[in-house]
């Protein structure tokens, strides 16, 4: 079994992360496997040098440990091109040139939180006359990919997934509507990135927090698009604080850093996470 921790190095970890880790950690120990560290950085805008070295560091005094040398998203960006090229020509991805502004006012809200795309895409620009597109695409310097949400549902049919936490669960391709593939600004997104890392690391199990889990419908038709094999999932609840809500990057009370600074040993880390799974949502 090979699993993953995929932090993003744009902040500090803080317990809910120990919690994935200790999760992907003691799952692949269990299995005689390992686990795989992953940095997903392909958001250059938000990421800091520092925190790689802070992630290893975390992680060591935990006492997680992974297998061979992290990758950097930020590393393979002509596998994603070539994924994208490919998406491409398969006709189930559009150019779209609206701006954040116009989108916040034509689109409606998900019918689930997905963690990861706020609001639905109208799908201004899935229907441009083919000329039109081209005109845009001569004249604007770059825009963004969507998933023509709709033609990838026909095209892939009935798809199910395996999720430790919920069972066999049916793929609604069209849940989060025309989300971005690229992203105008660098090229990619979490989901093509994360959807063709997990394959090419043949990561059998990807365990990470339920607020992911609609993303994993995306996730699934686009292993489906790309002829890449489909991992077992398992959405873990996440950790909350006392007043129900998932920690954020923000609350450095939870960060590790601070735990340790405080005097609490790895075991008693643990302990805290454990005991905040009961404030656990899911
Ligand atoms: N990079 C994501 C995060 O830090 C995790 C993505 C995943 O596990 O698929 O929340």
């Amino acid at each position: 079994m090979i699993t993953r921790f995929a932090p993003s190095p744009t902040g500090e970890l803080h317990l809910g992360h120990a919690l994935a880790a200790w999760i992907a950690y003691d799952e692949a120990q269990r299995h005689g496997g390992s686990m795989l560290l992953r940095f997903e950085d392909i958001d250059t805008t938000r990421v800091r040098e520092e925190f790689y070295a802070a992630i290893e560091h975390d992680l060591r005094w935990l006492g997680i440990s992974w297998q061979g040398t992290p990758w950097r998203q930020r590393d393979r960006g002509k596998v994603y091109d070539a994924a994208l090229a490919r998406l491409r020509d398969m006709g189930v991805i559009y150019p779209c040139f609206c701006t954040r502004k116009e989108i916040a006012m034509m689109a409606q809200a998900p019918q689930q939180g997905d963690g990861q795309e706020g609001l639905l895409y109208p799908g201004t620009c899935r229907h441009m006359p083919e000329r039109e597109r081209e005109q845009r695409m001569a004249q604007a310097g770059s825009w963004a990919w969507r998933l023509d949400a709709t033609r990838a549902a026909e095209l892939c049919g009935a798809l199910t997934w395996h999720d430790r936490a919920r069972g066999q669960v049916d793929v609604d391709a069209t849940l989060l509507g025309d989300v971005v593939i690229a992203r105008k600004d660098i090229g990619v997104s979490y989901h093509l990135a994360v959807v063709v890392d997990d394959a090419a690391q043949e990561v059998s199990l990807v365990t990470r927090g339920a607020d992911l889990f609609a993303s994993t419908h995306v996730h699934v038709l686009l292993q489906k698009m790309l002829d890449l094999p489909q991992p077992q999932y398992w959405h873990h609840p996440l950790v909350c604080d006392e007043q129900g809500k998932r920690l954020a990057k923000r609350d450095q009370s939870m960060s590790l850093s601070h735990l340790r600074a405080q005097g609490l040993t790895p075991a008693q880390v643990k302990e805290k996470a454990k005991e905040a799974m009961r404030n656990m949502e899911f």
